[in-house]
């Protein structure tokens, strides 16, 4: 008798279809079978990958929405940069603020009068392509990456140079 090519499986989804497994070598469609017993149905398959889809669209909405806000409280200026890198920058900028916060002075010993200096430089800096280049730092270096990008440690720190 010869190895059947139509194979009932029952996914683990709950669903079940009759899969034409002629593709397969004969010895090798009860393996088969078995593994896409394991498996979702297609259907449920695509169901998940275009919710997953649909879940990061949200999540990034929800965290743009966040960040521009964030902007508005904080009086931070919009940034330029192409249509892509500027929500992008003012999404990385949200986050590095945040975390140099946390670190500087929530757990460090800035104070908030030197955070706020800290905030009024990085104001000046609205070329999104900065903040997104700065999105793996270490969040206590923001004031010495302010300061390069403002140019603040060009003039006289050391006479002798
Ligand atoms: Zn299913």
């Amino acid at each position: 008798m010869a190895v059947k090519t139509i194979w009932p499986i029952h996914y683990a989804c709950g669903h079940q279809d009759d899969r034409d497994l002629s593709d397969r070598p004969a010895d090798r469609r009860a393996g088969f079978a078995e593994w896409l017993a394991k498996q979702k149905c297609t259907d449920c398959w695509r169901a998940d990958a275009e919710r997953t889809d649909q879940d990061k669209a949200d999540w990034l909405k929800a965290r743009q929405d966040e960040s521009d806000a964030w902007a508005v409280k904080f009086r931070m200026p919009p940034l330029e940069g192409t249509e892509r890198s500027v929500p992008w920058g003012v999404r990385c900028r949200h986050q590095i603020m945040d975390a140099a916060h946390t670190a500087l002075v929530v757990e460090g010993d800035t104070s908030v009068a030197q955070w706020e200096k800290i905030e009024d430089s990085a104001r000046t800096v609205t070329r999104a392509g900065w903040w997104i280049d700065q999105r793996f730092s270490q969040p206590e270096d923001l004031p010495e990456l302010l300061q390069v990008a403002t140019g603040a440690d060009r003039p006289t720190e050391n006479p002798h140079f």
